[in-house]
């Protein structure tokens, strides 16, 4: 059977900040632009982005983007690569001009200059005392952007293919990209959808975890077909829990509450974070918070009927400033924990929230196949799918959204001069195509195959067991042996519903595949890493040990083999920073 193909000069995969701020790129130059997203783009996960955006502008007080620069790198527990991180700080003044300019409504201070919020790990003068450095929107930053270059898209004519899955990657012989295959959902038709240069941007993976701040629609699609086309996954092990999602249902409380003053008590009414970083307290960085919160469980100071979680207390800010600043937040606390953030402390818990692993890249965006860092022609990823790697082995808060516009930017530029230096599409391989109609048969004609829903929570509960703020030894490699018993299980899963038009049970057994390979990832590094560094706590390791693990890992899912890469320690222009122990 042959599919019928479409083909654009750049095809992006992902709606999102990311997606979005590369395909403006692309389509201002008039280059023919499709964006393909199974969601209405608005709906991407960056539009659930509270807190805000990070920059060096220096409204509040004083600020460099060298010092912007170190608070990454030290964020990272210097796994970040500092070329990329000096990069993105120099370019965040311009990144956030550039969203103003767009129409992006920041808040504002009397003095007329956009509002910035104090954030964990941001500091003045190479760590001396915390700083206002995230510009934000209220608690719904995520949200402005997110329409803002939407309209923007719609101005430039981008085409969007809204509720379209993307299945699998095109690679020919040689390894150069040419697209991907896609299934329309509303028809249950699929499609080639051919292009000169394709871009993935399709967000993180945070479902593989059994609680998670993230979306239903964060499958880790991107990740899934870059791996069943050999392509390695970058220090999957590197997972944020954020301190402070709703206990029981997941969903986040910004930092941003933090930032503006709030603090975590325990069972005794304890400021415990004085205890365990004296300087940041509440603000320090969000690995430090969340396994200071798992300590305090696990000694018996939580709070709740299963003394499994803390509270975060906020009502001393006062009515006012709750209403103006966070309006969201007490939305959520009323309808998440059934408590007002005005009288009553938020019960929270660490949540699995971030992917600090994801797709190997440069600085141009350019999706990179090896430890020697060979690119693969035609194929870029951008934003939490990718891995550049900006946030190392811990992300500070309100880098994220930073890294989408920075990153969107600089790949969709490259992109923009590829096409212009290969106007003609090459041909595409003649098994196109092939390999997602075989997936597709299999899961069509499985008899008593493996229930979809049973074997996802079975994953999410062994990732979380196994694989969560602390990581015990025994627990890591009963882990892998149990993420590839489910990896078995899950390529026999069958379903019963076969029709065509928005089968979604289809579509999700088609996400399985794609979290089953985000998981083993993630485990299978977790349990080689043997040492602590940033969000990967191991017991048996507590310390940091630069002589044998600075270095990123790569997990080849088509060999099942890890292999490793060098931190690239040298910035562009200044000196670099020099390995420290950690201070908070
Ligand atoms: C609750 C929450 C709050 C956060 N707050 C902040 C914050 O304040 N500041 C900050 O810096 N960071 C924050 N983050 C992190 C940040 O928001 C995300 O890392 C970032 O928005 C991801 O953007 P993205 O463009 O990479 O992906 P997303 O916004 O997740 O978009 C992914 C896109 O890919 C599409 N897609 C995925 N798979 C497929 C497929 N198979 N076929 C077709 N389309 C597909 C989706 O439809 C979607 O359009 C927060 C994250 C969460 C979960």
């Amino acid at each position: 059977m042959s599919l019928i193909s479409q083909s654009f000069d750049a095809l992006i995969v992902g709606g999102g900040g990311a997606g979005l701020r590369a395909a403006l790129q692309l389509s201002e130059a008039g280059l023919n632009v499709a964006v393909i997203s199974k969601v209405f783009p608005t709906r991407s996960h960056t539009v659930a982005a509270q807190g805000g955006i990070a920059a060096s502008l220096g409204n509040v007080s004083e600020d460099n983007w060298l010092w912007h620069m170190y608070d990454t790198i030290k964020g990272s527990d210097y796994l970040g690569d500092q070329d990329a991180i000096e990069f993105m700080c120099r370019n965040a003044p311009a990144a956030i001009y550039e969203l103003e300019h767009f129409g992006m409504p920041f808040d504002r201070m009397d003095s007329g200059k956009i509002y910035q919020r104090p954030f964990g790990g941001m500091t003045q003068n190479f760590g001396a005392s915390p700083i206002s450095r995230t510009c934000a929107s209220a608690d719904r930053t995520g949200h402005a952007m997110l329409h803002t270059l939407y309209q923007r898209n719609l101005r430039c004519n981008t085409r969007f293919f809204v509720e379209w899955l993307a299945l699998d990657l095109i690679r020919d012989s040689e390894g150069s990209v040419h697209g991907i295959t896609a299934m329309q959902m509303e028809t249950g038709e699929v499609s080639i959808l051919q292009a000169k240069t394709t871009l993935f941007a399709t967000g993180g993976a945070g479902r593989i975890f059994q609680a998670s701040t993230n979306a239903f629609i964060n499958t880790g699609d991107g990740l899934g077909m870059a791996a069943r086309a050999g392509i390695p996954l970058q220090d999957m092990e590197f997972w944020q829990f954020h301190p402070t999602g709703v206990a029981g249902a997941g969903v986040l409380i910004t930092e941003g509450v933090r930032g503006e003053g709030g603090y975590l008590l325990n069972s005794e009414g304890e400021r415990f974070m004085e205890r365990y970083a004296p300087g940041a307290k509440d603000l320090a960085s969000r690995d430090v918070v969340s396994r200071a919160m798992a300590t305090e469980i696990k000694q018996g100071r939580g709070v709740g009927p299963e003394k499994d979680c803390l509270l975060l207390k906020l009502d001393h800010l006062g009515e006012e400033l709750i209403k103006h600043k966070l309006p969201g937040i007490r939305e959520i606390a009323r309808n998440f924990a059934d408590v007002d953030p005005v009288k009553d402390p938020i019960p929270v818990v660490p949540t699995a929230h971030y992917m600090m692993g994801g797709i190997p890249t440069n600085l141009d965006g350019q999706v990179v196949k090896n430890a020697a860092g060979d690119v693969v022609q035609g194929f870029y990823a951008v934003g939490e799918c990718a891995c550049v790697s900006v946030h190392g082995a811990n992300r500070l808060g309100s880098n994220s959204l930073l890294d989408l516009m920075v990153f969107g930017r600089a790949a969709g530029e490259h992109m923009l001069n590829h096409v212009r230096q290969h106007p003609n599409h090459r041909p595409l391989p003649r098994d196109a195509g092939e390999q997602t109609l075989a997936r597709l048969a299999r899961l069509d004609q499985q008899k008593e195959g493996e229930n979809v829903t049973e074997v996802g929570a079975e994953m999410r509960r062994a990732m979380q067991t196994h694989c969560g703020v602390f990581r015990f030894p025994d627990l890591l490699e009963a882990g892998v042996s149990k993420i590839h018993e489910l990896q078995q299980r899950i390529a026999r899963t069958g379903i019963k519903d076969k029709s065509q038009v928005f089968n979604t049970a289809r579509i999700e057994a088609l996400e399985l595949d794609n979290l089953i390979e985000v998981a083993v990832a993630t485990m299978v590094a977790a349990e080689a890493r043997k040492e602590s560094r940033g969000a990967h706590c191991r017991e048996d390791h507590p310390q940091r040990d630069d002589a044998n693990w600075l270095k990123h890992s790569l997990y080849h899912s088509t060999e099942a083999r890890l292999d490793f890469r060098a931190v690239r320690m040298q910035p562009l222009t200044v000196e670099p920073f020099p390995l420290k122990t950690r201070v908070y």
